[in-house]
């Protein structure tokens, strides 16, 4: 947790925890374990998980916030899965195996336009195409067999690995990178400039797969540090061997991801007394100069103070560190300079099917470059992705694998993302904009008679600019941990990053 290598804390000590996302119950689990025996946690929402949100319905589980693991680097969530929520169980998303499991929409580059309803691209075909498109000279185009940008990819992937190596001085397992870089002139530009740059354009259609598709950001504007963080050279490396060997490396989970969460903190409460207070905004807390720190929340209009010794911030701090008024001046420099953020929404909806139904479609074409914003214009937050968790959980491809079987046949639900290149700002008018962007890509992707069921708005990928970057706030909020009695965890990239 702490680039300290060990903080002394009396077992007896009170904690209050700020919040029950992964980030939250996942620290609780880890300090229960350690025999700390007085920890509270305190959550806004009326249920544990945070963005990791599941709505069930006929033992589906659609999730619309976090939704899926890599094997390469999620092993620590695998085991958590597999130790604390057991019934849980990881389940494959066919992708590589199995022919149009995923498939390219609307990018006109490679065919398919936008306003096209009935033509698609296997993903694995539209990653070549567009590698061919990206990193083959034109005028070679016409004789070079597709083939050949799959080679350009594996050698790419070899390249990236020892320039991964290289920025951070040798091998670290996925995660945060364990120190800064050395030089950052190797990765002070946007994602795609260090691809462009670092003769790695062959790896540009993964990335806007893995990472842009996944939200974390527009390549065009994202700084690459996240990128490369996110594509850890395990990743790229496994991705090729998993289209090379058609085997799955995502997985989702049969029960969903926030069950994993609710199941570890039902635990924590009867086995070992961890209190959990639900509806329970914390409106502020305040660090006294006897190292206590008291911890004021509302729970059914009733205000609590709760008086504890540490106070762990498990909350997106991009926009909930004011809870705590009096910053130090390293915290304030550190957590209100350089933050920045994404929305994210995620609609739950049934309709009829349309002409195709497939476990995943994608629009890689419609996350608009930040530059290209124009708001007034409307040209932005189009649906990305439609997820059909009741195939991806349940693929029974028929005779040709284009359509799915008896659970394609009827009333379809799936979950449609929709992204926006800066922090959240009004969630219930933001959420209106999206939904009247989103039914016109209803018609266009002829899903007709729609019943939106369910909307989240998230304030997503909470991140630092590229300046913060470069002054190395991350690693700085390291240091601090534990200081003031205050612990650090804001929102993560990822769960596997807890
Ligand atoms: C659409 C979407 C898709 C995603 N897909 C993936 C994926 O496939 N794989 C993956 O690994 N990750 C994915 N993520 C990211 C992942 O869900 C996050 O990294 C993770 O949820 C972060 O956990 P956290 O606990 O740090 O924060 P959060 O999940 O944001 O939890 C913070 C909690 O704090 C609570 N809170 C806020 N303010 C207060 C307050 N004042 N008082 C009390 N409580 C408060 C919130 O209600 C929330 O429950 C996805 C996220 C979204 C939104």
């Amino acid at each position: 947790m702490s680039s300290k290598s060990y903080i002394q804390i009396p077992r007896t000590s009170r904690f209050a925890i700020v919040g029950a996302g992964p980030a939250g119950v996942h620290f609780a689990h880890l300090l229960a374990k350690q025999g700390f025996n007085n920890i509270t946690v305190l959550e806004a929402d009326d249920h544990v998980g945070g963005k990791s949100f599941t709505v069930t319905e006929g033992n589906i589980p659609y999730d619309m916030g976090t939704v899926l693991l890599t094997t390469s680097t999620y092993g620590p969530v695998f085991d958590l899965l597999e130790n604390e929520d057991p019934e849980n169980k990881p389940v494959p998303f066919p992708d590589s195996p199995k022919k149009n499991y995923c498939v390219i929409m609307g990018s006109s580059q490679t065919g398919v336009s936008d306003k096209d309803n009935k033509t698609f691209t296997d993903r694995r075909v539209w990653s070549l195409k567009q590698t061919m498109l990206d990193s083959v000279p034109a005028f070679l185009r016409p004789i070079t067999p597709l083939m050949f940008p799959g080679i350009k990819i594996l050698l790419a992937a070899r390249r990236y690995r020892a320039l991964h190596e290289k920025i951070f001085g040798g091998k670290f397992k996925y995660g945060m990178p364990p120190s800064p870089p050395s030089d950052w002139s190797l990765l002070n530009m946007t994602a795609l400039q260090f691809l462009e740059k670092h003769r790695l354009k062959a790896l540009i259609a993964m990335f806007r797969i893995s990472v842009q598709l996944n939200g974390y950001g527009v390549l065009e504007s994202i700084p690459a540090f996240y990128a490369i963080w996110w594509m850890h050279p395990d990743l790229v490396d496994q991705s090729c061997r998993a289209h090379l060997q058609k085997k799955p490396i995502l997985f989702g989970t049969s029960k969903g991801f926030q069950h994993l969460w609710e199941t570890i903190a039902a635990k924590l409460s009867v086995e070992k007394g961890v209190k959990f207070l639900v509806n329970a905004p914390v409106s502020k807390v305040t660090r006294h100069p006897d190292s206590t720190a008291t911890v004021e929340y509302t729970q059914n209009g009733i205000l609590g103070n709760l008086d504890v010794d540490y106070v762990v911030m498990a909350v997106d701090l991009s926009k909930y560190v004011n809870i705590i008024p009096k910053l130090t001046s390293v915290e304030s420099k550190l957590f209100t300079t350089q933050y920045t953020s994404s929305v994210y929404a995620s609609t739950l909806y049934k309709s009829d099917p349309g002409p195709f139904e497939f476990p995943m479609e994608m629009f890689p074409d419609r996350m608009t470059p930040i530059a290209k914003f124009d708001e007034s214009a409307g040209n932005f937050g189009h649906c990305h992705t439609y997820r059909n968790a009741r195939l991806m959980l349940r693929p029974r491809p028929d005779k040709g694998n284009v359509t799915w079987g008896p659970d394609a046949l009827g009333r379809q639900q799936r979950v449609a993302y929709q992204f926006l290149d800066r922090p959240l700002q009004d969630a219930v008018i933001e959420a209106k904009n999206f939904t009247q962007k989103l039914r016109g890509d209803f018609e266009i992707a002829g899903h007709s008679n729609v019943e939106i069921k369910v909307q989240k708005t998230w304030n997503y990928f909470p991140r630092f600019t590229q300046q913060g970057l470069i002054e190395e706030i991350p690693w700085k909020i390291k240091e601090i941990q534990g200081d003031t009695n205050t612990f650090w965890l804001g929102s993560s990239l990822t769960i596997s990053n807890l």
